[in-house]
């Protein structure tokens, strides 16, 4: 197996152009996985742990945090927590220290797996993806970035350079049901943000569905709520009933199946209670902190 190493962006993109089938290794949780298990047999690595920028980011001028790839959780959980709530609580809940201190946002988008946990807060955000390849750069708006199971929206000679994601306007949640309650992979997660600029509320599913998704109709639902009830003005109580019709309508938008983690019936339960709770919890930090913060 051939082992790739670049020093520098532009030296990673050209030798991609030239080793299309190389297979991009970061912080390496589940690239070492495959290949110490041989699911997985490469004819080469292209290790990205020498290219300075992947562990960076920074903050725009309009609070979007440009998130290089191969940032760990553990930083994101630190450095980032007030910018990006609902990541950092998804970060929170992967893995262990070990795997938090080498797993990155970028290797979990790489992977796509449809349980990564930094998909429904990405989705709940509305990041965009930035891609590049010698051919030049691309954002992909991450509703269009997962294909299927495991597939994205990447070419073979791309990368993925950084995550854009906008600072939170308002608060936001993550849940997830495991079969126990650290070091395990989702049986199925829900993320919600409130965006109390453009008076939208987002959503993001994980393992109830080939890809992560957004559940457009909860979403679409609460925005009308929110806005004939006049809550968003008068910082009232959501009622529990609305609450209630948004997690029937998120369990609604999943596509679930049973497997070994859980039956597809459980999975939709599941997701209509984080997604009851979760929106509770966020309507109520924005009506008491973040109006009193306003
Ligand atoms: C014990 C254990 C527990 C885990 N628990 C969880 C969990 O709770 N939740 C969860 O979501 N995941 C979990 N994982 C999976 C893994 O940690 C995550 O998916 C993590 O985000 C992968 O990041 P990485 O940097 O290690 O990726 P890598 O293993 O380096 O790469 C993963 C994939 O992304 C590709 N890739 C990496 N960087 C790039 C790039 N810049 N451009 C293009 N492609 C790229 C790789 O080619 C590969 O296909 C666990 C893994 C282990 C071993």
């Amino acid at each position: 197996m051939e082992f790739l190493r670049p020093a520098t962006w532009e030296e990673a993109l050209a030798v991609k152009a030239q080793h299309p089938a190389a297979v991009p290794i970061a912080g390496g949780t589940d690239v070492m996985v495959e290949l110490n298990l041989d699911r997985r047999r490469p004819e080469a690595l292209l290790d990205l742990n020498r290219i300075r920028e992947l562990h960076e980011w920074q903050i725009e001028d309009d609070g979007t945090v440009l998130l290089g790839a191969s940032v760990p959780y553990a930083r994101i959980i630190d450095a980032l927590h007030d910018r990006l709530p609902g990541l950092a609580l998804g970060a929170h809940t992967v893995g262990s220290p070990q795997i938090r201190n080498r797993g990155s946002v970028g290797g979990n988008l790489g992977g796509a797996s449809p349980a990564g946990d930094a998909h429904p807060p990405l989705l709940a955000s509305g990041a965009n993806v930035e891609v590049a390849s010698v051919r030049g750069t691309r954002l992909i708006p991450i509703d269009d970035f997962y294909l299927g199971v495991k597939r994205n929206a990447m070419e073979p000679d791309e990368l993925i350079r950084a995550v854009h994601i906008p600072s939170a306007g308002g608060p936001q949640q993550f849940a997830k049901v495991g079969t126990r309650n650290a070091m395990v992979i989702a049986v199925c997660s829900f993320a919600v943000a409130l965006h109390p600029d453009t008076r939208t509320v987002r959503t993001g599913i994980g393992s109830a569905a080939p890809t992560p998704r957004r559940a457009l109709e909860a979403e679409a639902f609460i925005a009308a709520e929110l806005a004939d009830t006049g809550l968003w003005d008068n910082g009232g109580e959501l009622p529990v009933a609305t609450a209630k019709r948004f997690g029937e309508l998120v369990a609604r938008a999943a596509a679930p199946i049973d497997d070994v983690r859980g039956s597809a019936a459980y999975r939709r339960h599941a997701l209509a209670v984080m997604a009851r709770r979760t929106l509770l919890w966020t309507w109520n930090d924005h009506r008491t902190i973040g109006r009193a913060a306003a």
